[in-house]
């Protein structure tokens, strides 16, 4: 363990609160102003490519632990979405993920290729997210290796990231950047999505400081969320369907992409919260250990 993670131990273990401010930072908001005034990008974008996990984590914020029959997304289905979404915003960051990212190798190397090319000159930086649990195939390096905006970040969860020391070796090997995050920081708990009691206050503020709120919309099934537990909770049938707190590519009102572009933005600087948020708590912020498998 590094210095720096030792000392983000120590403080957590002399109390959680201090290290959520010192860490956390929940009030911290350095990209507010630009997402206000940005009107030709986003400053980032999940793209969830599967709803396959290699791992059923218990406190999995973004709900894959529900899917009891998950699928792969098609390279079609999520090209042509990002397609239609890049046709009227550029991406900063584009993260890929799933579930595992991995667990859909076809559907990953199909994108990547895709972002080699002209849509790429639209997406600042790509940055696909895994547990470590999967090896690549020789294709899925080779779609890595050729787009150098490419980098894997290894989400670290211990004994649980099975094959990523291997998976770095093969990193290291082929010239694929990558980051390994942080093992020590524990998790918030969202808790499971049953509406709360809490009070309006409560739910206003949460959806304000919220993490997920500010850098993970999400893009999934011809969706823009403002989150990927919205995202999920919808299309599991766990979370109400309000039709006006996402928007749905396949309006045809959304064959003008000024309109389309007008709309996205809107959810991205949304002041009040989305019907998801009345069954979540990461605003009480409960910390819970990383990873638990069920
Ligand atoms: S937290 Fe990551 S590894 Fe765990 S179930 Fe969710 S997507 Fe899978
Ligand atoms: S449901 Fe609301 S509070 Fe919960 S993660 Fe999504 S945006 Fe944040």
């Amino acid at each position: 363990m590094g210095i720096k993670q030792g000392i983000k131990r120590l403080v957590f273990n002399l109390s959680s609160g201090l290290a959520d401010m010192l860490y956390r930072r929940p009030y911290r908001d350095p990209e507010g102003k630009t997402r206000l005034k940005t009107e030709d990008s986003l400053l980032h974008l999940d793209l969830v490519i599967t709803e396959c996990c290699t791992r059923k984590c218990r406190d999995c914020s973004n709900l894959m632990q529900y899917y009891q029959c998950p699928e792969h997304l098609s390279s079609d289905d999520v090209i042509r979405d990002l397609d239609k979404l890049l046709d009227c915003l550029r991406v900063d960051e584009l993260k890929i993920l799933g579930g595992e990212p991995f667990a859909n190798q076809t559907v990953l190397s199909d994108v990547l290729r895709y972002l080699s090319g002209k849509a790429g000159e639209r997406v600042g930086k790509i940055n696909i997210i895994t547990n470590g649990t999967v090896i690549p195939s020789d294709d899925c390096m080779e779609a890595m290796k050729t787009n150098f905006k490419a980098l894997v970040t290894f989400s670290n969860y211990g004994d649980v990231s099975s094959r990523q020391d291997e998976f770095i070796a093969l990193c290291k090997e082929n010239g694929i950047n990558y980051i390994l995050l942080d093992s020590s920081f524990y998790w918030l708990d969202f808790g499971r999505p049953v509406e709360y009691e809490e009070s309006e206050d409560f739910v206003k503020r949460q959806y304000k400081y919220c993490f997920n709120r500010k850098n993970c919309n999400t893009l999934y099934r011809g969706g823009f969320y403002v989150c990927a537990r919205q995202a999920h909770g919808i299309h599991l049938g766990l979370l109400p369907d309000v039709k006006s707190d996402y928007v749905d590519l396949k309006d045809p009102k959304y064959s003008d992409n000024d309109a389309l572009r007008r709309d996205i933005l809107g959810i991205v600087r949304r002041k009040q919260p989305v019907s998801a948020c009345r069954y979540c708590i990461n605003g009480k912020y409960i910390h819970v250990p990383k990873a638990v498998q069920k």
